[in-house]
């Protein structure tokens, strides 16, 4: 956004980051094996694109080098400040500004907000009976324990989805012995993985339009899967059953296999990708738990038919606390009015980026803007452009207030819904883009270039545009 607004020609801004370093989900998840499943050529910006990537799908540590880069390429250090928890943000109308607070006191002030907290950035612990019973180490996948010394030490991995299938094998290495508690099995895909040779980085830092050229390719290729994700096609029975082969090449035990084997549509949760996860869980030191735990004693773990079973450390891959129903923290908006309340059940937006009654407040993954088939950034991309246009208006015309109608909204959040209700996501599993009474209120249903194309432009007709001197 940083990089966006300074290219704009702005530059009076302020980044606010909460931690003490730059690099969110990836300075967050830096767990053995972490490591991005969209191809590295296109989870990059087209803007700063790296021809060094040493794999097809590089690890989290590289990709927290590229975030490095970019501060430094960019200089966009002066902007960041650190440890800034933002604690809540007011639109003050008479002024036309936001007021930010800060935890111990401080509050910034600005003509536009970007909302850029990331929706996977708050870790949780799952609602567990006896969770504080525990007498042992507990680390959670998205804040990894770089100092716990596994060696032979009996390990539970509670969670058997993206974080963990990555997490699995590398502890098998490490660790005595390892059990993972599975609640629901997730579809396993191959990942294509390899080294990228010396010759083809070296190529791409000759002739970059090469490096474009298998971007655009991985581009289509990922639109195409759609497809099989999104909606219920021929495609998706495909994709199901490359699937089952994998399964089938790599676990040769007939009750393992049906203990691994999905019981809902691929595309339903979010598909995994591993060409490790299932032989690790055929090591001698590995086993898979299937009996739905029960409760958490001093020792370690209850399971349902009454066995404990006992362990050093527990890791809890069991996922974020996703804002579905709510916001990070309190923002206020037009009147006093609440966002927190209005999304009460269930966040929406305008496009995913604006909230009536809350002017020139952009937000980045807001609600329905999620993508399971195709890189975020690309996604993210379209944001950013459509955030420093809003952003460009409300200083060239010197706007107090840029607020989107509230039938606009609503005629967009229709559309929205009646489109999701004809994919795979609300075809009956549980998962976090889904509210607790089933609203999908993350995912946007379709195509990558859909939701950038409706991005190219803000339509102005949708706005209500205030004067400063109007008052
Ligand atoms: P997740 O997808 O939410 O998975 C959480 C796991 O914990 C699930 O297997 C869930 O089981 C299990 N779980 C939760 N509560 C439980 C309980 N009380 N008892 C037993 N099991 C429980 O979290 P995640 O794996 O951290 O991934 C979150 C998201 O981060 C992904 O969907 C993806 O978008 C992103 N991610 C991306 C990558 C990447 O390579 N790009 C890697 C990691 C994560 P159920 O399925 O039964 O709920």
């Amino acid at each position: 956004m940083a990089i966006q607004l300074q290219q704009a020609g702005i530059r009076d801004i302020v980044i606010l980051e909460r931690a003490d370093a730059v690099g969110g989900t990836w300075r967050d998840n830096r767990y053995p094996g972490a490591a991005c499943d969209i191809p590295s050529n296109l989870y990059s910006y087209s803007f700063a694109q790296n021809p060094n990537w040493s794999r097809s799908f590089s690890g989290s540590g590289e990709i927290l080098d590229y975030i490095h880069y970019l501060v430094s390429h960019f200089n966009l250090a002066p902007y960041i400040r650190f440890k800034q928890n933002v604690t809540g943000l007011n639109f003050d109308e008479n002024a036309g500004l936001w007021h930010a607070s800060i935890e111990g006191g401080d509050t910034v002030r600005a003509r536009a907000v970007v909302m850029a907290q990331g929706p996977l950035s708050n870790a949780i612990f799952p609602d567990i009976a006896g969770l504080e019973k525990y007498k042992g180490h507990t680390i959670h996948s998205a804040r990894w324990d770089h100092d716990y010394d596994f060696s032979n030490k009996r390990v539970a991995v509670i969670g058997t989805g993206a974080s963990a299938v990555q997490i699995i094998p590398e502890l098998v290495k490490q660790a005595g012995f390892v059990k993972v508690f599975q609640r629901t099995p997730g579809w396993v895909l191959p990942r294509p993985d390899f080294e990228t040779p010396e010759w083809n980085k070296a190529l791409f830092r000759k002739f970059p339009g090469t490096q474009d050229a298998l971007r655009k390719a991985l581009y289509v290729t990922h639109e195409s899967m759609a497809l099989a994700v999104i909606w219920n096609s021929p495609l998706t029975r495909i994709a199901e059953r490359i699937g089952r082969l994998h399964l089938r090449r790599q676990v040769k035990d007939r009750w393992l296999r049906r203990q691994l084997t999905p019981d809902f549509r691929i595309g339903c949760k979010r598909v995994l990708l591993s060409n490790d996860y299932y032989p690790a869980l055929q090591q001698p030191n590995c086993k898979l738990v299937t009996w739905p735990i029960d409760r958490l004693s001093e020792q370690g773990i209850r399971t349902a038919e009454g066995i404990e079973h006992q362990f050093d450390c527990i890791v809890f891959a069991t996922g974020f606390d996703v804002c579905k129903t709510g916001t990070p923290f309190p923002i206020t908006g037009l009147g006093g009015r609440a966002l927190h309340d209005e999304w009460a059940r269930g966040a929406q937006a305008y496009k995913s980026i604006n909230v009536a009654g809350y002017p020139n407040l952009f937000l980045t993954f807001g609600p329905n803007s999620g993508p399971g088939h195709n890189s975020a950034l690309v996604y993210m991309e379209s944001q950013l452009d459509y955030a420093v246009r809003g952003i460009q208006k409300i200083l060239d015309e010197d706007l107090k207030m840029l607020d989107v109608k509230a039938d606009a909204q609503a005629a967009h959040n229709k559309a929205i819904q009646a489109r999701l209700a004809n994919t795979n996501w609300n075809s009956g599993c549980k998962s976090w883009y889904l509210t607790e009474d089933g609203h999908n209120v993350t995912m946007y249903p379709g195509f990558a270039t859909q939701y950038a194309l409706q991005m190219r432009t803000l339509d102005e007709a949708d706005y209500r545009r205030t004067p400063m001197a109007g008052g």
